[in-house]
This record gives structure tokens, C-alpha cells and sequence, in this order.
């Protein structure tokens, strides 16, 4: 990875501005630049590790900085889905998340002095008092509920912040002194007032808007009557694999590899 002469050759750099990442722009797509751009001067870099023996690097560009170098253009991490490889895609999000991390931690939290790198692992430092500040991760639970035996049906809400008529799996943070099992059936109390249980692991995915982690579980409807918290839920409802509302399907998140995995099972029993 370093060159006979003690240089980086070939690596992975994922430049980051507001949200963006830098990307060539080509007639095959867009790809993550491969060569260092003279683009900044001493730039805050974070090493992410190696892919395909290259090192890869996530680098903090100033929020004000306009424009891009020629053959170059900013695009927002969600819209890079699908356009560059999926890994590619992750290690994007992974950058967004160090830069962001670096930005919102130049001073301590307790004493306010100035932090530093701390030596030999990701973490800033602070001289003064020596609070350690490591990189900040939300986990919160994202979990479909079904119900019924030979024909299941699934649970699926409208929340408020969700652009137009769209349905999807119930989510929320994971609160201090909780369990990610506990965090599922608390969340669906208060969201959609019933009782679950068999609360079953699902898989997880790094979600960096601005610094989850979403952790998906399936669980089972034991009693209670759909009683929507209205500042969080416009609607709910129980449905059939064949009249699912508008939801994601697979694709970029979680939510759709949960709905998708059902429906599959679903297409299995018929
Ligand atoms: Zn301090």
C-alpha cells in the first residue's frame, strides 16, 4: 500500500462537505476518487483501514468550500445509493460519520479546552482534563410486528416524517439503561399502544443520518388496540402481503430488507 519511496499510492478518499461526498464523475457512473486532489491544504483525515489492498480515507473538506475540482461533483450520500458499489456506499456513510465526529468534538465536553487526537486509537482527547471522547453512535431499533397464523399480516405506520403517503416499520432510540429487546416492545407501546412479544433479532445496519446504528428485530402481536401517538404516528394498520401500502421493498435501508424478508416468507406459505 505505500509505495517503494514511502508513498500512499493508490487509496479510496472520501472527501466530505455537508453531507456530500466528492465522487468522479464518468460515463460508467460515478466512482470515489483513487489519486489526492489538490483541493485543501493539510486536510483533517481520518483513516478508515484498506479495500481491495488501497488504503481508504475519509477527509473533513470545510462546509463553505464551493465548487469542485474539474471532472469532480458533490452528491449527497443518500442519492449516491445504487450509483457506486454498496460497500462503497457503507464506507461513504462510515467517512460522513468520522468527519462529523471530528467537527463536534473539537473541545472537551467537561472543561471546554481544545481536544486532541488521542494516540493509538479513535478517540479525542482532551489535555486538560483528560476526557476521552470516542466516536458517537445512536442505536435505535426498527421492528415489524406480525400477527395471525396461516395468513399473517404486518404492522406498518405513516410517521410524521415521512415525505407524502409512505408506511414503514416502527422505530426509536435505544434510551440509557435499556435493552435493545426492551427498547422494541417500549417503543411500540408508545407509538401504536400494543403488547409484543417474541421479540427476535434481525441484522443491523450502520445508518449515518447523522449517526445510528439501526438495529432490526421481528416481533409478534400478544393483545392490546392500535392507539397511535399522534405527535410521532399519522397512521397504522394491519396488512396482507397482497395490500401493503406504499413502504420500501429491500433497497437502502433495513426497513425494506425487513419487509422484503417477510413477504418472502409469505410467498413461501402460499
Ligand atoms: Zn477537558
Amino acid at each position: 500500500m505505500r509505495t517503494p519511496d514511502g508513498r500512499i499510492g493508490e487509496a479510496y478518499w472520501f472527501y466530505v462537505r455537508r453531507g456530500e461526498i466528492l465522487v468522479v464523475v464518468g460515463d460508467e457512473g460515478p466512482r470515489i476518487p483513487s489519486s489526492v486532489e489538490s483541493m485543501l491544504e493539510n486536510p483533517v483525515t481520518h483513516v478508515m483501514g484498506h479495500l481491495d489492498d488501497k488504503w481508504v480515507f475519509g477527509v473533513d473538506v470545510p462546509l463553505d468550500l464551493e465548487g469542485a475540482p474539474e471532472g469532480h461533483e458533490w452528491t449527497p450520500l443518500r442519492q449516491l445509493y445504487g450509483k457506486v458499489p454498496e460497500l462503497h456506499w457503507t464506507l461513504a456513510g462510515r467517512a460522513e460519520q468520522l468527519v462529523n465526529w471530528g467537527r463536534t468534538h473539537q473541545f472537551c465536553g467537561r472543561c471546554a479546552a481544545a481536544t486532541e487526537p488521542s494516540p493509538g486509537e479513535r478517540a479525542r482527547l482532551c489535555p486538560a482534563c483528560g476526557l476521552l471522547s470516542y466516536p458517537r453512535l445512536s442505536p435505535a431499533t426498527i421492528t415489524i410486528v406480525t400477527r395471525g397464523g396461516a395468513e399473517e399480516e404486518v404492522l406498518l405506520a405513516h410517521g410524521r416524517q415521512f415525505p407524502g403517503r409512505f408506511y414503514s416499520a416502527l422505530a426509536g432510540f435505544v434510551e440509557p439503561g435499556e435493552s435493545l429487546e426492551e427498547c422494541v416492545v417500549r417503543e411500540i407501546k408508545e407509538e401504536v399502544g400494543i403488547d409484543v412479544v417474541d421479540v427476535q433479532y434481525f441484522g443491523s445496519q450502520p445508518w449515518p443520518f447523522p449517526h445510528s446504528l439501526m438495529i432490526g428485530f421481528r416481533a409478534r402481536y400478544a393483545g392490546g388496540d392500535l392507539v397511535l401517538q399522534e405527535e410521532e404516528i399519522v397512521d397504522a394498520g394491519w396488512y396482507r402481503a397482497d395490500d401493503l401500502p406504499p413502504c420500501p421493498r429491500g433497497g437502502m435501508s433495513i426497513a425494506g430488507w425487513l419487509i422484503e424478508a417477510w413477504l418472502k416468507e409469505q410467498a413461501a406459505k402460499a
